[in-house]
């Protein structure tokens, strides 16, 4: 693992993120979560799934509203394949020479083919491609960037998963949502009120676990309708912060109320 985060080190193109979150850290999105199962049992041991004649799955494109959960996905993802986690910053690509953009993609590509197995997550996709077909210079660059993008998930065999998140889904080209380049293709909205229960769990428990029995969830739920994941961890946060200033040995109820009425 050591000379793997040398080598990406050094080429400066790709990050290897530390992976900390797994999937019970997720509330809600149990198609994602049961899909990212299955898909596990393949690229944990792919060599038999190979031989019983299983394609590698190539990846997922998570699109949605932002906050709801679509990076926590991506890391949990390599936590659960238990595999690097790479991530590819389209910013970092671009290059001011001719050529040059190509070449660092081409990299890092070979970069991460060379980690495999590992999860490649493309953050913000739609920034990373947008503009395509259009005039200019730079336009061209990111038509061809795409392009070379596109040819390699088509033919990808190796153990690269690829996880893509992409908060605007009508801003992609079409022939990125065409079968064949990813497996799947899921929207995340904003958290039901089931949904928005666990995410209270979650946070609640990470921070305050002897609190938890005290608060009174369901109280919370009902004033957070339109709320995200990250906006309920902002209240959970917010909270326990007031709490502990106010001087108080416990948090409670009325602590994440008052800062639920406090956000607008
Ligand atoms: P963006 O598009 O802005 O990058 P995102 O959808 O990728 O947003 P995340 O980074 O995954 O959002 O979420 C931000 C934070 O909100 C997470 O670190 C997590 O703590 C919390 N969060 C969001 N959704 C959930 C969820 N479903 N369960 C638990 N926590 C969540």
């Amino acid at each position: 693992v050591e000379q793997k985060q040398q080598m990406i080190r050094k080429a400066g193109i790709l990050e290897m993120v530390p992976i900390s979150e797994s999937l019970e850290d997720i509330g809600g999105l149990e198609n994602l979560k049961e899909w990212m199962r299955k898909k596990s049992v393949i690229l944990r041991d792919m060599s038999r799934a190979r031989e019983f004649g299983v394609e590698l799955p190539k990846g997922v494109l998570i699109a949605g509203v932002p906050g709801c959960g679509k990076s926590l996905n991506a890391k949990a993802s390599a936590q659960l394949f238990e595999v690097p986690l790479l991530k590819l910053d389209m910013g970092r690509l671009m290059g001011k020479y001719v050529g040059e953009s190509e070449a660092n993609l081409r990299q890092a590509i070979a970069l991460a083919e060379a980690i495999a197995p590992c999860v490649l997550w493309v953050d913000e996709l739609e920034k990373a491609f947008a503009g395509i077909g259009g005039d200019g210079g730079g336009a061209e660059v990111t038509t061809r960037l795409f392009g070379q993008f596109l040819t390699w998930m088509q033919e990808k065999r190796s153990a690269v998963f690829v996880v893509a998140t992409a908060n605007d889904v009508m801003k992609l080209p079409p022939e990125l949502m065409r079968k064949g380049r990813f497996d799947e293709i899921f929207y995340v909205r904003l958290p039901t009120v089931e949904e928005r229960k666990k995410i209270f769990e979650i946070h609640i428990k990470k921070r305050r676990r002897q609190d938890y029995k005290g608060i009174d969830i369901s109280k919370l739920v009902e004033k957070t309708t339109g709320y995200s994941g990250a906006d309920i961890e902002g209240v959970v946060k917010d909270g326990i912060e007031s709490a502990y200033v106010a001087g108080k040995d416990k948090v409670s109820t009325e602590d994440i109320l008052k800062a639920i009425k406090e956000t607008h």
